[in-house]
């Protein structure tokens, strides 16, 4: 009973609601971890694409330095070869202004190049410059060559000390020399060493651009790697889901619906939510059919005698008519019975028809049917019952009227008249008719017996 009361303390099962919350939680860390993958693979393209874009800018760079350089060389060796000003203008505007060569190591420094790379790029600067001094060297030697006023050469080409035997030297001699210092091989190998110091700087810059990017191809495979093993395990989840769903909730709730329309007892199954469910259905299935019984119960019976009433003794009736058993009849009335009520009080008729009841019930086969279907009149069907009863019916009737004329506990004294009829075909329509004639002739012949119809006279 207890079990029945609190079916949620005894019953075991998976709850929806702390299914729902798995499910919601699980979920959630499922986007948290896709969600950082996703970041991770974003920032992994941003950090390859940077490194690429980098080092095209490097190049681009390291270019601009090296043709700063060669600009240099080609304006001073003009300027030597031809004796033309312009050359030397051109130079110092590459020199002063353009600063290709300074602009580059600086942008690079911006753009965070370091290690050897860097080291590289700053020698060649460095071997630059020295090499900047001989030019400066060759175009003074050019000038005086020239004899052009000392005041329209650049500073740098006035700073320059010629010595001695250069000053002493015929024209032709200091241009040959001049030749010299931007030819030669000192010269040449000088140049070479930038070529080279920046070729070295670009290996480095390539090597470190491509680490870089190696780096990102691997973790970029990793992060896809683990972005698809998610996909995998979040769409296996949702199989998961589906499969506890329809066997915890959806496939109970079809039994259910099944149940409830054959109007049977629910199989307590599936989640602990549903059987919970089931529990209070079938609880309340068994209340409503008991109170459907007693309704019945109540329907069909005298509240006073617990015998069958009117309308359950009409029911019978029809449904017996159909049938073409043998069947009998007894109509049953109390003698006086109104000088009971006015003499004992209305109570003790109830008592007398109480005991009258008591006593049809106790003589009569439990196939008979004892009913009260008026006042202080009673009937009762005898099923599969023929004349050859008669006698053993009329001795029931002599035991009950002895009972009743001879009371105890303080009962008056009663007697019932009884008459009674037989029909081959069930409950003909006759039957009732002919049973009422034998109680009439009770009745007239002093009441306190039994008689049965037999036929008209
Ligand atoms: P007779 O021998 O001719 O049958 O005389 P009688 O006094 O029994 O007359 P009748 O059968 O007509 O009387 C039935 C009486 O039963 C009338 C009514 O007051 C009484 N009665 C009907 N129902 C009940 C009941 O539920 N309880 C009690 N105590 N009396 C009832
Ligand atoms: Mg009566």
């Amino acid at each position: 009973m207890e079990n029945r009361q609190k079916p949620e303390q005894s019953m075991r099962g998976i709850q929806i609601s702390k299914m729902n919350a798995a499910i919601i939680v699980s979920s959630f860390l499922l986007y948290i971890l896709l969600t950082a993958t996703a970041i991770h693979v974003s920032m992994t393209i941003h950090d390859t694409y940077y490194a690429m874009d980098r080092y095209f800018g490097c190049v681009q760079l390291e270019n601009l330095l090296r043709s700063g350089t060669r600009e240099l060389t080609e304006q001073v060796r003009l300027y030597v070869l031809t004796g033309d000003e312009t050359y030397r203008d051109n130079y110092f505007q590459e020199l002063h202004e353009n600063r290709s060569r300074e602009r580059a190591v600086q942008y690079l420094g911006e753009l965070g190049v370091e290690g050897d790379a860097l080291k590289h790029l700053q020698a060649a600067l460095e071997q630059s410059n020295a090499l900047v001094e001989r030019e400066f060297h060759a175009m003074a030697l050019v000038a005086l060559a020239k004899e052009s006023p000392c005041s329209t050469l650049p500073q740098e080409v006035q700073d320059i000390d010629l010595t001695a035997g250069e000053r002493a030297m015929a024209p032709e001699k200091l241009m040959e020399r001049a030749k010299e210092l931007v030819f030669d091989a000192e010269y040449q190998n000088a140049r070479l060493e930038i070529e080279e110091n920046v070729e070295d700087s670009l290996y480095a810059l390539n090597d470190t651009t491509s680490w870089r990017m190696e780096q990102g191809y691997e973790s970029l495979e990793r992060a896809m790697v683990v972005h698809q093993a998610l996909i995998a395990v979040h769409f296996a989840a949702t199989v998961i889901g589906f499969l506890f769903t329809l066997r915890l909730v959806v496939l109970p709730m079809r039994g259910y619906v099944k149940a409830i329309r054959e109007r049977r007892n629910l199989r307590e199954a599936g989640a602990y939510e549903c059987k919970c469910l089931a529990h209070t259905c079938n609880v309340m299935f068994e209340r409503n059919q008991a109170h459907e019984l007693q309704l019945r119960h109540q329907a069909e019976h005298d509240a006073l005698t617990g015998l069958l009433n009117r309308g359950a003794f009409d029911a019978l009736q029809q449904e017996l008519s159909a049938q073409a058993e043998p069947t009998g009849l007894l109509l049953v009335d109390v003698d006086k019975f109104k000088q009971v009520n006015d003499g004992y009080g209305h109570e003790m008729g109830d008592r007398v028809l109480q005991t009258v009841a008591s006593l049809l019930s106790e003589h009569f086969r439990t196939t008979d049917y004892p009913a009260r279907i008026g006042g202080d009149e009673f009937a009762v069907i005898l099923t599969n019952a023929s004349p050859e009863r008669t006698a053993a019916l009329q001795a029931k009737i002599e035991t009950i009227n002895h009972t009743l004329t001879h009371p105890t506990g303080g009962l008056p004294v009663v007697s019932l008249s009884v008459g009674g009829a037989f029909s081959q075909n069930g409950f003909s329509e006759d039957l009732y008719k002919h049973a009422d004639l034998a109680l009439y002739e009770v009745k007239e012949h002093g009441r306190c017996g039994c008689r049965f119809y037999q036929g008209e006279p």
